[in-house]
């Protein structure tokens, strides 16, 4: 491993800033890291500054003097998605997941530039960007995020969102207040709700299970549980990934008289009739909705997809995740390429979580690169949910590509245990703990 003075990953030290609100305070005044800089006058751009690309950068930043360090993003804002789900609970405002905007967070020595790549062209070693500006690059972290594929769904329109039953948690922080106030009336007057998931690859699969959780429970409190038929449609013949979660969901869903239907993939909407289209091995079936939560297809963006660091062939390619090593994050092909965070075309991994796991190991092989040596560290799949369960109650799920539980806590926080102190975690504490990642300091 080259990186000198790299602070070794320590998914507990991770989670216990988590945990303990108070202990943030110490652990976030540190500086980045305390690492000798590596002297190069190499070129870097990051495409794409969400969570992957500004943590990437706060990482390039402190260990490099010199390096010509480049972000690329037209987004203003920056926004918590994790937070989303709490939004669309009625458990925060719509302005807590806007943690400020993207310049604040932009490190000493790195340039914003406030467009899109619109072309990325590996070969050439370049990107053109959306005014159709040309950036030559030594290196590339690629760190787009992904496409919700809205389009893709017949009859879907996202400005009628909040009206006529119509929920959609991932469409952005007006959306998922707007499905809350939705929430809020069809928990009082009952109904059908209808709940799922797209059959592609999806960033926090465990959402469209909490938000399923969390309005049964409204229903119980409210005492109209009753009135409510809630049912859950899989894409595929699994609720979860890793098969002992998706038993433990089957059973909580099982005692919580939540419906399940296996391989339905929503593919069609009539809005205006509130009748959802479900295609199954049997053909189209349509499902009757007083609410329904739509959760897109999501696919790498379209500059990405339709670029030559998608996947050629294989389960990646159809929606174009990038080409990477699923261990190293380095694109297969193009050695001077990284592709982290969700837009990477690896097993697991689109979480926030798996981000802070990431990005440290991209960025020790591209130094490593830089100094002439060569990088020991890999990403095991680390990827983790808070599955809320019940409002007061959540389960920490944490698991690796191999689907073996990876407790960050064993034997203080059960994984598949409905616990308060992981509802505390997960709306408490995880907001300033992905913060700090932004900033190279968890
Ligand atoms: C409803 C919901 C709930 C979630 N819950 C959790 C949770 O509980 N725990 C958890 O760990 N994670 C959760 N996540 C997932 C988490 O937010 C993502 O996995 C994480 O943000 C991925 O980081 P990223 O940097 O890859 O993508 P993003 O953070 O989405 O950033 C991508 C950035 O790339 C930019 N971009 C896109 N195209 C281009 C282009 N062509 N050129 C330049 N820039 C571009 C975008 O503007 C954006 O700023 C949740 C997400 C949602 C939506």
């Amino acid at each position: 491993m080259l990186a000198q003075g790299h602070v070794p990953c320590d998914r507990r030290r991770f989670l216990s800033l988590g945990v303990g609100g108070a202990l943030l305070a110490a652990g976030l005044s540190a500086p980045v890291q305390a690492a000798e800089r590596l002297k190069s006058s190499a070129r870097i751009v990051i495409a794409g500054a969400g969570a992957a690309g500004l943590a990437a950068a706060a990482r390039l930043a402190a260990r490099l003097d010199g390096a010509k360090i480049t972000l690329i993003d037209a987004r203003k804002e920056h926004l918590y998605q994790p937070g989303y789900t709490l939004v669309a609970a009625g458990i925060k405002p719509q302005n807590y997941v806007v943690v400020g905007r993207t310049a604040d967070f932009v490190p000493r020595g790195v340039e914003l530039l406030e467009e899109s790549v619109a072309e990325f062209d590996p070969e050439g070693k370049r990107v053109v960007t959306s005014s159709g500006k040309t950036l030559n690059y030594d290196y590339i972290i690629v760190t787009t995020g992904l496409k919700l594929d809205y389009d893709a769904l017949e009859g879907m329109d996202v400005s009628r969102i909040g009206k006529d039953g119509l929920g959609s948690v991932y469409h952005g922080p007006a959306a998922a207040a707007a499905t809350w106030a939705l929430i809020d009336d069809f928990t009082r007057r009952g109904g059908v709700g209808v709940f799922c998931r797209p059959a592609t690859e999806m960033k926090c699969a465990g959402a469209p299970l909490k938000h399923t959780f969390i309005t049964e429970d409204y229903f119980r409190r409210r005492g109209t549980r009753g009135k409510a038929e809630l049912i859950y449609h899989a894409h595929n013949k699994a609720l979860f990934s890793v098969p002992i979660v998706s038993e433990k969901v089957r059973m909580l869903f099982r005692e919580r008289g939540i419906k399940t239907r296996y391989d339905h993939v929503l593919t069609e909407i009539d809005i205006g009739r509130r009748i959802a289209v479900f295609t199954t091995p049997q053909g189209k079936v349509e499902q009757p909705y007083d609410f329904i939560n739509v959760i897109p297809p999501m696919r790498a963006p379209d500059p990405v997809r339709f670029s030559p660091l998608a996947w050629q062939t294989g389960d990646f390619a159809a929606d174009g995740w990038m080409e990477v090593d699923r261990a190293t994050l380095r694109h297969k092909r193009f050695p001077n390429v990284f592709g982290v965070g969700d837009v990477a075309g690896v097993p697991k991994g689109k979480t926030a979580a798996s981000v802070k796991w990431q990005v440290p190991v991209a960025v020790d092989h591209l130094l490593a690169d830089l100094a002439g040596g060569k990088s020991e560290q890999r990403y095991e799949g680390y990827t983790s949910c808070p599955l809320i369960t019940r409002l007061g109650r959540a389960m920490l799920v944490e698991f690796d590509y191999e689907n073996n539980l990876v407790p960050s806590f064993p034997g203080v926080v059960a994984p598949l245990e409905e616990l308060w102190v992981t509802w505390v975690m997960k709306t408490m504490a995880l907001k300033p703990t992905y913060v700090a990642m932004l900033r190279g300091r968890a």
